[in-house]
């Protein structure tokens, strides 16, 4: 087990890991709302919640990942005002909220796939888990943490004295402000843990609840992530992550809702957030048309989903990215640049048994993974190392499999992966080349040259060519 250090939002302060359990690490990352295509700014926080389960498989640790998928109660004030964000985007595209979620869930993860990001060990839906956020919210009303107003069940902040410690509101500061209209809340900061639906409008998404007289209703957005990380880690986890944005509101009032519901503190020992992607001048266009900036935008635009991996891994997960053309297109020269030593290594056998000097570079990559996944300064190393004098090239390739179980490209397939890109519309040149390399390799057999046939195989696949001999002759087709 390797030693593992993160910034934990709790302290603010880098600290050993320590887990729960000897060798087991659970994570509960909070996933998507599905109530419209998942911005690229989004997938970042997805790309980090990835790269921290493989930084943890990698140190050998058995990592059991839960992310929720927001698909009810999630409002479009982010607070406890306006529309839910689910019935907003069924009045948008005329069909049932229903339909609205299980589109919008099937578009990340066909995202998230793009993006090679691994799918965590449990999935979870907020409209599959009504009864465990009931439950929860009865423990709270029995424990007298609530209160009921005419639109719904509240949670009263002022019960809970540590309200705000992780995000370090000024509660006091809020206070001030009161003369701001409160409505029937008690506390500027008091949250919904129940709305009822609106009188005389049928919601798709309702159900019945031991409040509200008889009038139906839905949950608030925090507790579905109380629930779901009680249901399946426990009152007591190793991880929770998130964005930087969820600090103030969204887990702030999960601590508030699961520290008092379970008599337990702290819920979560290691909170980590993840920065923003800052879109700049490409924000603001892709705004005003409308749009939402999707990963499918970029591949318009002929930017590889990988790329864009690339570059969120260039940055720390905590630092802001300023995203621009200028941005992502170095990304994506970056990794061509990388398929292209890939291609060049691809023939080699990749060499087991490692020198002093490159068990060196391997060290390195994963102490800086392992130190608050440091991810830039991982790359750089495995810059340093292709470009070394001395190590082998077989030595190289064997490092590179070992650094991709965290950067996850498919290292080996980068080389196809760039190629079908390019030949999805086949480009002549590709066509010339992989005729070229066709007749190189029936020469080669005719002269029984098979160690010479077999590279020149090898090449093509590495190219994502598939090669097919009959008595004919030798088709081919792309991978
Ligand atoms: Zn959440």
């Amino acid at each position: 087990m390797k030693t593992v250090k993160l910034f934990n939002t709790l302290t603010r302060k880098q600290e050993n890991f320590r887990p729960i359990e000897a060798g087991k690490v659970g994570i509960y990352t909070c996933g998507p709302t599905v109530y419209s295509y998942a911005h690229i700014g989004n997938m970042r926080a997805y790309i980090f919640a990835d790269i921290l389960s493989r930084m943890f498989t990698k140190a050998g640790f058995k990592v059991n990942h839960i992310m929720n998928i927001t698909d009810v109660g999630h409002l479009v004030s982010d607070g406890d005002d306006g529309a839910d964000k689910m019935e907003v985007a069924k009045q948008r595209e005329g069909i049932n909220a229903w339909k609205v979620a299980e589109k919008y869930t099937k578009e990340f993860f066909k995202d998230c796939e793009e993006l090679h990001i691994k799918k965590p060990t449990t999935v979870c839906k907020a409209t599959d888990h009504i009864d465990q956020q009931i439950n929860m919210i009865k423990r709270l009303e029995e424990k007298g943490f609530t209160y009921t107003t005419s639109d719904g069940v509240y949670f009263d902040t002022e019960k809970f004295p540590e309200y705000g410690e992780m995000a370090r509101l000024d509660i006091e500061g809020l206070e001030q402000g009161k003369r701001v209209d409160l409505g029937e809340k008690h506390n500027k900061t008091d949250f919904a843990l129940w709305k009822f639906s609106p009188k005389d409008e049928k919601r798709d998404m309702e159900w019945e609840a031991p409040w509200g007289e008889g009038r139906k209703g839905f949950p608030g957005w925090h507790i579905e992530c109380s629930a779901m990380s009680y249901e399946y880690l426990g009152k007591h986890f190793d991880v929770h992550t998130g964005g930087i944005d969820h600090i103030p509101v969204h887990h702030t009032n999960e601590i508030a809702q699961s520290e008092c519901c379970h008599d337990t503190s702290p819920v979560v020992n290691y909170w980590l957030h993840s920065n923003f992607l800052n879109m700049g001048d490409a924000g603001k266009m892709s705004k005003s048309k409308g749009d939402v900036f999707t990963v499918s935008v970029l591949e318009k635009q002929g930017i590889a989903p990988l790329s864009y991996r690339y570059l969120c891994l260039t940055a720390h997960y905590r630092s802001e990215i300023q995203f621009s053309d200028e941005a992502i297109h170095g990304a994506d020269k970056a990794l061509r640049r990388l398929a292209s030593q890939v291609e060049r290594l691809s023939t080699i056998t990749p060499e087991e048994n490692l020198s002093d000097t490159a068990k060196a570079y391997e060290t390195d990559f994963i102490k800086f993974i392992t130190t608050d996944l440091n991810t830039a300064a991982g790359l750089a190393v495995m810059w340093k190392m292709l470009a070394a004098g001395n190590i082998s090239k077989a030595e190289k390739l064997s490092l590179l499999k070992s650094f991709d179980d965290i950067l996850a490209f498919d290292i080996m397939n980068l080389p196809a992966y760039f190629a079908k890109r390019a030949n999805n519309n086949i480009s002549e040149d590709f066509k010339n080349k992989v005729e070229a390399l066709i007749t190189d390799r029936k020469t080669a057999r005719e002269e029984k040259d098979y160690a010479k046939s077999d590279a020149i195989r090898d090449k093509l696949v590495s190219l994502g060519v598939v090669i097919e001999d009959s008595s004919e002759g030798t088709t081919w087709r792309l991978k």
